[in-house]
């Protein structure tokens, strides 16, 4: 795995000094197991920004009742275990009218 992410960061650094002629020098490193990768300005910049715009696609916003973090695909809050927010409470409604054909009754 050090390796995957050593690449990936080697790679990042190639790609942007695409756009910098004269990029300095480094100004950060980040070790990866054994390995050093250093970072220039202009590639901690915008590793910084990418990791503070990054949002996870588990991530469905927080629950309106608790605040916590972990709604699930329905909107159902891992932490109160109460719908969230009008999609919730929708898919709630739904489910609770929901009657199962007969044949599988
Ligand atoms: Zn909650």
């Amino acid at each position: 795995m050090d390796d995957v992410v050593a690449e990936a960061l080697r790679q990042f650094n190639a790609r942007l000094d695409v756009f910098d002629p004269a990029p300095g020098p480094a100004v950060a490193s980040v070790r990866v197991g054994e390995q050093v990768i250093a970072l220039r300005a202009p590639v901690v910049k915008a590793l910084t920004e990418a990791l503070l715009r990054y949002q996870d696609p588990r991530d469905r916003g927080v629950c309106d009742h608790c605040g916590g973090p972990r709604l699930d695909d329905n909107f159902v809050c891992a932490d109160c275990g109460r719908p969230s927010g009008v999609f919730g409470r929708l898919l709630a409604e739904r489910v609770s009218r929901y009657e199962p054909p007969a044949e599988l009754s």
